[in-house]
């Protein structure tokens, strides 16, 4: 199928509140220019320097979604543009993309990634290193005026056993609903990143309200 028929068909199954990300890592721009043409507008790619080439290429009403692990020296090539990044896990992190952020007059959402995986390699926050972010940006809201924490992201262990899957999604979503009570200006979790390709629609029943859906749309990579 081509890559407009499969985004079509992904967009009518979803709920009104799942936002889909399109992720193009590595595909061409003549492939996401299929899909702009199909009418998506929020594309997903894991390398700075891959989306930076892209968004200088492409119309300007996108919105890029910096899905992968950010390292802190390079947040500047994004802070122009980049409209949410996904993978944020530490506070040094967050520092960064405020200051980065400060320069361009701009506020940049950041969901906090969650480490839910059973493997050892997979990034992000347990439970109370999120805990302990949150309640710093909370009392110390006068230093991070250009960031938004706007929701929480993981990813599940990458195995068949649905159980296992299941159990890590609704572990996050229990996550994310024990936080629902913060309101403020700068932490106020709305957005829950999870699922992919092969696990969007058992994360959708788990509570994701944004998945990141990449070769499902555009192919293998
Ligand atoms: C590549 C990637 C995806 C999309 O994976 P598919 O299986 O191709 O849908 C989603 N999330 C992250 C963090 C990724 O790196």
């Amino acid at each position: 199928m081509s890559i407009k028929n499969n985004l079509l068909n992904i967009k009518s199954s979803l709920p009104e509140h799942v936002t889909l990300v399109a992720v193009s890592k590595t595909k061409p721009v003549t492939d996401l220019m299929e899909a702009y043409n199909a009418g998506q507008r929020i594309f997903g790619e894991n390398k700075i320097q891959e989306m930076t080439e892209k968004w200088e290429q492409m119309p300007k009403d996108i919105q890029w979604h910096m899905i992968g692990h950010v390292q802190t020296n390079k947040v500047k090539f994004m802070a122009e543009y980049v409209s949410l990044i996904h993978g944020v896990d530490s506070l040094k992190l967050l520092h960064e993309i405020n200051r980065q952020a400060q320069k361009h007059n701009r506020v940049i959402d950041c969901l906090l990634q969650i480490h839910i995986a059973e493997e050892e390699t997979k990034f992000g926050l347990d439970e109370n290193e999120l805990n302990e972010i949150l309640n710093f940006v909370q009392n110390n809201e006068e230093g991070f005026k250009n960031i938004r924490i706007v929701g929480l992201m993981g990813m599940a262990t990458f195995t068949d056993n649905q159980e296992q899957i299941k159990k890590e999604f609704l572990h996050l979503k229990s996550i994310f609903d024990a936080n629902q009570n913060l309101k403020s200006e700068i932490c106020n979790l709305k957005s829950l990143s999870m699922g992919m390709s092969g696990d969007y629609k058992l994360a959708i029943e788990c509570g994701s309200t944004m998945i990141r859906v990449g070769s499902s749309i555009f192919g293998g990579r």
